[in-house]
């Protein structure tokens, strides 16, 4: 497997006033390999956006770093380099609307990236382009004459995909991009998503709070907590086998439909609000609200370690490798 992003000890701080500093991200290690769609999950306020833009080089990092295919995204570099960059990873956001420019027809605000970039040689080239950049995501060719407001939140979102897939990207990150939706409309979009991955050969980050909505579009999970990643694993092995605490809280959260799973499953209840990234507890950043805290965890933060092959956690309960 071939490691298309590398994430490195990264750290995006953000400066609240004199005295105070907001973790926002606080120290992330993981990769995300070619092809693959890697979801990104925790409660709002835990740095998983922040996480996301500082990847794709929208922020600046605090510390630690990232790679693209091997190249420091965070580096000085030279124009060339930057613009090369910047269409190679793209992004889409959870409200479509607000990032699209109201002003101008969908074939336009699709053609931009292609304008700037120079992918067309002609006119007729950047129509036929977009139109068939309209197709791909299932509108037509008519609806690029019409601006942003005239369609659903679920065609604005199609029209943000095929804005982001206008300069062919490699690596994509969806913030939240179905967050927003009706469910009846999630899994189109989830489902449009995958088969232009397949398609495509895309690379997704995959940001939500929930993890139900990771579930069937992800490889593998990653749970976020107050800027740290507690636990990693594969998508399947996440939801039969979760190991921390909060993770184990988060799946609890999620209604089954088999009543059978659902009285066989022990509810975990999270007590309390999330503490502030500002301050954040000693230890384990988990520990006020964990049913398992030990004495160990308000005073060491625990490390994250692989526990089982390819699953990854951050907790006391597991300081021993599984022997
Ligand atoms: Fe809970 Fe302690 Fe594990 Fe943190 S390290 S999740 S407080 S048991
Ligand atoms: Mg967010």
């Amino acid at each position: 497997k071939e490691k298309l992003i590398e994430v490195k000890n990264l750290k995006r701080h953000f400066k609240v006033d004199r005295k105070n500093v907001l973790k926002a991200v606080d120290g992330l290690d993981f990769s995300i390999y070619s092809g693959e769609t890697f979801g990104l999950v925790g409660e709002s306020g835990c740095g998983k956006s922040t996480a996301g833009r500082t990847i794709m080089g929208l922020y600046q990092a605090s510390d630690g770093e990232v790679s693209f295919k091997g190249a420091s995204v965070h580096a000085k570099k030279s124009k060339k380099e930057l613009k090369d960059l910047t269409r190679r990873m793209q992004m889409i956001f959870q409200d479509p609307y607000a990032s699209l420019n109201p002003r101008m027809t969908v074939k336009d605000i699709i053609a931009e990236g292609i304008d700037i970039h120079g992918l067309a040689k002609t006119k007729k080239e950047r129509t036929d382009r977009v139109n068939e950049l309209l197709e791909t995501v299932g509108l037509n060719a008519d609806h690029g004459n019409r601006y942003p407001h005239e369609f659903s939140g679920g065609q604005r979102q199609r029209i943000g995909i095929a804005r982001a897939l206008a300069v062919d990207p490699d690596f994509i990150v969806a913030d939240e991009p179905i967050s927003a939706l009706d469910v009846s409309i999630q899994a189109q979009v989830v489902n449009l998503l995958k088969k232009l991955q397949k398609e495509r050969g895309l690379t997704y980050l995959f940001i939500a709070h929930d993890l139900s909505m990771v579930k069937h579009i992800s490889d593998r999970v990653g749970v976020m907590y107050l800027g740290n990643m507690v636990e990693i694993a594969t998508s399947d092995e996440l939801y039969e086998d979760p190991l921390h605490p909060y993770t184990q809280a988060l799946l609890s959260a999620i209604p089954v439909a088999d009543p059978q799973v659902e009285r066989s499953r022990e509810r975990i209840i999270v007590e309390g609000d999330v503490p502030s990234p500002i301050n954040p507890p000693s230890g384990c950043r988990f520990r006020t609200r964990c049913p398992m805290a030990m004495e160990i965890c308000s005073k060491v933060e625990p490390k994250f370690i692989e526990h089982k092959p390819d699953h990854w956690v951050a907790c006391h309960l597991f300081d021993q490798p599984n022997q």
